[in-house]
C-alpha cells in the first residue's frame, strides 16, 4: 500500500517542478524572516530571484549544526513565537541540544511523512501500534505516535522503560507493530527471554527501527529474535524528526526520501562539492516546506550515498543508502578510518557472540589503542582457557580483516555490557580526556 500515491509516485518531471517551486517560495521566505540566511546570502550577493529552480540549489550557503548552537535557543527560527505549537531538541548525541520549533503546517507534515513510513512497512488502521521511542523532547515518541494516529492504528505509547509490562500489553493487547530504536528492540527480545516466553507469545509483525546506525545483521538477530520484520526509519530533529525518510517492502538496499518536503543532497565534507549519485559523502537536506525552523543545506555529518531509479514497490522518490555512521562517529585510530558499524557486522556474523559489543580507544605511550569488548553468548562461555583462547583469536583475525588494524578482544560475560533503551553507545574514546 501506499499512503500518498500523488507524491510518493510522481514522475520525475513533475518532482523536479515541485521542489523548483518549493525552493523559490522557501528561500523568499527564509530571505525575508532569518536573519542569519539574509545575511548569508547578502554576503554572498545573492537573492532570492537568483533561485529560479532546484538546480540552483548549490549556489545556496550551507547550514550546520554549529550554527544552531551559535544562534541558540531561537535565532534560525523564521516563524514567531505565537505561530510556533511545539518545541523539540535533538538528543545532544554529540554536543549540546538544538532546539526545534514547529507551526502546526509543520506538525500536519510530520504526520503526513510518518503515515507514508507507517502505511509502507504494511501498517493498516488494524494494527495495534507500540510506539517505544522516548516521549519527551525528543522528536522520535510523539513523531511516530502522531503518524500512526494519521494512519488511523491504534497507538499505544508505552515510551521506554518498564520493559517487562511492555512485554505484557504486546501479548495482551495483540499489538502488532512496534517503533523503536534497534537497540531497544534487542533489550525487548532479551527480556522476552529472560520472561521465559518465545516469539510465539507474542504477535508482533512489523518493526520501524531508527534513530541510530544499524547494520544488515543486526536486522537478521532482530527478526530472528522477535519473529518480525523490521524496516528502516530515518530522521533527525533539525530536519523534522522520524519520518525523512523510510524503506519499502522491497527492501532494496535503501529509504525512500519524502523528497517533496525534505530535499536530499551528498556532498564531499572536505570540498563541500555536491557529489553524483552512487556516490558515498556527507547527507545533507533542504526543508522544502518547513515553517517554524526551515533550514537550507542542513549538514547532517551522516555518511551514506543517494540511489535514483525506478522502486520495485512503485515509489519513484530517490533512496539514501543505509547510513554508515555519523562523520562524528568515525574514529581514527593510528590513522585509519573505523567505524563501530564494522565491528558490529563482524560480531553478529559470529553466533557465539551477543550482539552487545562496546569499543575502547585510548593512547598509551603515543600509540593508539582500540580494545573490543563483546559478550560471549551463554551456550559458549566456559572455563575451559584454551577454547575461550581461540574464539578470541578468530575474533581478533576477523576484526583485522576488515577494520585493517589490530584490535584487543577482550570477552565478557553474557550481560556484563551496559544495555540501552534509547540511542545505544558503543564507544568510550578515552584519548579525548588526555
Ligand atoms: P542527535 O543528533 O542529537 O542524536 P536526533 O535525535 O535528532 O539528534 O538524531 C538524529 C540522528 O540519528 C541522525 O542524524 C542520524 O545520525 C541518527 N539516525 C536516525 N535515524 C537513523 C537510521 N535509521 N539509521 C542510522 N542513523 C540514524
Ligand atoms: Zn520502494
Amino acid at each position: 500500500m501506499i499512503w500518498n500515491p500523488a507524491k510518493e509516485c510522481m514522475s520525475r518531471d513533475e518532482m523536479h517542478a515541485l521542489q523548483s517551486k518549493r525552493l523559490q517560495k522557501l528561500v523568499t521566505y527564509v530571505y525575508h524572516n532569518t536573519p542569519f540566511y539574509r545575511n548569508k546570502m547578502q554576503a554572498m550577493d545573492l537573492s532570492p530571484e537568483d533561485i529560479k529552480s532546484i538546480d540552483d540549489i548549490v549556489k545556496l550557503p550551507f547550514t550546520t549544526k554549529q550554527d544552531l548552537r551559535d544562534n541558540y535557543p531561537y535565532g534560525l527560527q523564521a516563524a514567531p513565537l505565537s505561530e510556533i505549537v511545539r518545541v523539540h531538541a535533538s538528543s545532544g548525541t554529540t554536543g549540546n541540544p538544538t532546539i526545534v520549533g514547529y507551526t502546526r503546517k509543520d506538525l500536519a507534515v510530520w504526520s503526513e511523512v510518518m503515515a507514508r513510513c507507517l502505511t509502507a512497512y504494511g501498517v493498516t488502521r488494524d494494527d495495534t501500534f507500540s510506539v517505544s521511542y522516548g516521549y519527551g523532547l525528543f522528536t522520535g515518541g510523539l513523531g511516530a505516535h502522531y503518524g500512526v494516529e494519521n494512519l488511523g492504528a491504534t497507538v499505544i505509547p508505552t515510551s521506554t522503560g518498564n520493559t517487562e509490562k511492555h512485554i505484557r500489553l504486546i501479548r495482551d493487547l495483540k499489538i502488532s507493530g512496534i517503533a523503536c530504536t534497534p537497540s531497544y528492540a534487542l533489550y525487548l527480545a532479551e527480556t522476552l527471554e529472560k520472561m521465559g516466553l518465545t516469539k510465539k507469545d507474542i504477535g508482533l509483525r512489523i518493526g520501524a527501527f531508527g534513530a541510530e546506525p544499524w547494520t544488515e545483521n543486526m536486522r537478521h538477530e532482530i527478526e530472528e529474535r522477535l519473529g518480525l520484520k523490521g524496516y528502516n526509519l530515518y530522521g533527525l530533529s533539525e530536519i523534522m524528526g522520524p519520518g525523512v525518510s523510510y524503506e519499502c517492502e522491497a527492501q532494496n538496499g535503501g529509504s525512500h526520501v519524502c523528497e517533496d518536503h525534505f530535499y536530499p543532497e551528498i556532498i564531499n565534507p572536505e570540498t563541500l562539492e555536491q557529489l553524483p549519485c552512487g556516490q558515498q559523502g556527507e547527507l545533507v537536506f533542504t526543508t522544502l516546506t518547513k515553517e517554524g525552523m526551515p533550514l537550507l543545506r542542513y549538514r547532517t555529518k551522516d555518511l551514506c550515498s543517494l540511489i535514483e531509479g525506478p522502486c520495485s514497490c512503485g515509489r519513484t522518490s530517490v533512496r539514501m543508502g543505509r547510513i554508515m555512521g555519523r562523520s562524528d562517529d568515525m574514529l581514527i585510530i593510528r590513522g585509519i578510518n573505523v567505524f563501530p558499524s564494522q565491528v558490529e557486522s563482524v560480531i553478529l556474523e559470529m553466533k557465539e557472540f551477543e550482539p552487545q559489543y562496546m569499543l575502547i580507544v585510548d593512547r598509551v605511550n603515543n600509540l593508539d589503542t582500540l580494545q573490543v569488548q563483546v559478550e560471549v553468548r551463554r551456550d559458549f562461555f566456559n572455563d575451559d582457557i584454551g577454547s575461550m583462547l581461540a574464539l578470541k583469536k578468530k575474533l581478533a583475525d576477523k576484526l583485522k580483516s576488515v577494520l585493517s588494524i589490530s584490535a584487543d578482544v577482550k570477552l565478557m560475560e553474557p550481560k556484563s555490557i551496559e544495555r540501552s533503551q534509547g540511542k545505544g553507545k558503543h564507544v568510550i574514546d578515552n584519548r579525548i580526556l588526555k
